[in-house]
């Protein structure tokens, strides 16, 4: 008897140690609560934070709050229906974004659907969340990436691997200097990527129709959730923007990415936290509100040599409103970001665009990594600014003004009116420079600064006809070395009398 028992066990214990399951293990749970895109699964064992979870019918969920015996859930379709009873299946993976190359071109929601009517397929698929590079993995930001826009490039620089904010009231521009910037990035090597968090659908529509008409759809990736997606839907959003630009990042490409914009992305993160229960804080707006838009700006970076040498420079777009920068989330994100670029609605209509405060915008650590030509020409210009607008205040109480005041004031209002841009037409590097030595220079001293609007692109005509050499220099060399500055002063001379004489 005690043999037979023995032998059994014997046998039994074998077939255990041989047995491989061949089958995948799903763990389940059923609805028991749902509000308006949060629901509870009950004895669903939440394996991770932030899994991924089947409700089934092509229905999908995030697991946001891991507890004893459910899980608290958000979904991503928005309008979907969800019954008590329904039955969940977790994955058990974090939920992923497509990053192959094969994005680019595309229009695509955060995880990886087509919006743009065209089947789409990607090689490589990776989690949304991933750990910042560390510091080792850096180095410091040593290239500058043109934006095109001249008050940017000349007083706020941008380099590779920064993250600089864009920020103001609604309606002054942010949207389109973000695009112009993609827009300069053409034949630069550069891949871009616009993330639109909860816009209007029109107003993406009509963005990807200036990126198609400037043939910039072949470097740019746009990623949307947009007002009409479920508020989980939108805060996922600017994460996959990031992981897609951080595998190109790691395969040592530079890459530009605009987050437009993350105070709606905070507002649907809010939205998320309150119908969750969790406890609001300041504004209303949960107690990490802070790490959510500090772990995904801490992704940019600009990576060291050993690593690949690949950068993501990232432009976060804030919409403030009245002007107030010190609302919760401003502060929060100027203190993470490397600098901001602040647009004045006051500036916009009077006509100023870009409408940039030069006063208040700031860039930490572009300036080291300005071209030398434009360090050469861009030295005084913010003082000289300051003084300009310093004066004009006073100016406008008497008109009795000594000459030297009177000189100050027309090359302020000169050089306002170079800083003004057209939107979607970003300056070379070249036609920047020539701008602005020829200001300093005193090119413009004989036009009125009424007719300045019409006489830039005269200007720049006339040196793209006359120069072309001159200009291929400073392109080819970022520079503008003393013979080349010297041959440019006699060209300045020459269309000085020019526009005299018209
Ligand atoms: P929103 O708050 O709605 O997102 P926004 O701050 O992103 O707005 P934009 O959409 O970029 O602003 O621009 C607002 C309007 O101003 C647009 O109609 C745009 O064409 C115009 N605009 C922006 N920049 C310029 C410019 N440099 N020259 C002429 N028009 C401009
Ligand atoms: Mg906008």
């Amino acid at each position: 008897m005690n043999f037979e028992t023995d032998a059994l066990n014997e046998i039994l214990k074998k077939r255990i140690e041989e047995f491989t399951p061949n089958g995948t293990v799903y763990t389940c749970g059923t609805v028991t609560k749902v509000s308006d895109g949060v629901a509870r699964v009950e004895n669903l064992p939440g394996r991770c934070y932030g899994e991924l979870l089947d409700f089934g019918n092509g229905i999908w969920g995030i697991a946001l709050d891991l507890e004893e015996n459910g899980v608290g859930a958000v979904i991503l379709n928005s309008g979907a229906s969800v019954s008590i009873g329904d039955v969940v299946t977790g994955t058990g993976h974090p939920v992923d974004t497509p990053v192959s190359y094969s994005v680019i071109g595309r229009v695509l929601n955060p995880i990886g659907a087509p919006l743009d009517g065209e089947p789409f397929k990607a090689k490589k698929y990776a989690p949304m969340e991933k750990n910042a590079p560390g510091i080792i993995a850096r180095k410091p930001v040593c290239e500058p990436l043109d934006t095109g826009i001249l008050p940017i490039d000349s007083m706020i620089p941008i380099g590779k691997g920064q993250r600089e904010l864009i920020i103001g009231d609604r309606q002054t521009g942010k949207t389109t200097i973000a695009i112009d910037t993609i827009l300069n990035q053409k034949n630069k090597n550069v891949i871009c990527i616009y993330c639109a968090i909860g816009q209007k659908a029109s107003t993406i529509a009509q963005v990807i129709m200036t990126l198609r008409k400037a043939d910039a759809m072949k470097y740019t990736a746009v990623v949307a959730a947009t007002a009409a997606d479920s508020p989980a839907m939108q805060y996922l959003a600017p994460y996959a923007a990031c992981s897609m630009a951080e595998s190109f990042m790691r395969d040592g490409r530079d890459v530009l990415v605009v987050y437009d914009d993350l105070s709606k992305h905070a507002v649907a993160y809010r939205t998320m936290s309150l119908l969750l229960h969790r406890p609001p804080g300041r504004e209303a707006y949960p107690g990490d509100v802070f790490y959510l838009h500090s772990r995904l700006l801490e992704r940019s970076a600009c990576l060291a040599d050993s690593e690949g040498g690949g950068t993501m420079t990232a432009l976060p777009i804030i919409e403030t409103t009245g002007g107030n920068i010190s609302a919760y989330i401003p502060t929060n994100v100027i203190s993470i970001t490397d600098g901001q670029i602040y647009l004045e609605s006051e500036l916009f209509h009077s006509g100023i665009r870009p409408a940039i405060n030069t006063g208040l915008s700031v860039s930490r650590v572009g300036r080291a990594a300005q071209y030398k030509a434009m360090r050469k020409v861009s030295g005084l210009l913010r003082i000289e600014l300051a003084q300009y607008k310093e004066m004009a205040v006073f100016a406008r109480f008497g008109s009795d003004l000594d000459p030297a005041t009177k000189a100050t004031l027309q090359r302020g209002e000169k050089l306002t009116a170079i800083f003004n841009q057209e939107k979607n037409k970003p300056y070379s590097l070249s036609q920047e420079t020539i701008l602005l030595l020829g200001f300093r220079c005193g090119a413009f001293d004989s036009v009125e600064s009424k007719n300045m609007k019409k006489m830039i692109p005269a200007f720049l005509r006339y040196f793209e006809k006359n120069c072309g050499d001159l200009l291929y220099r400073i392109e080819s060399t970022h520079d503008c070395d003393e013979q080349t500055e010297e041959l440019l002063k006699g060209h300045f001379g020459r269309w000085a009398e020019l526009a005299e004489s018209e």
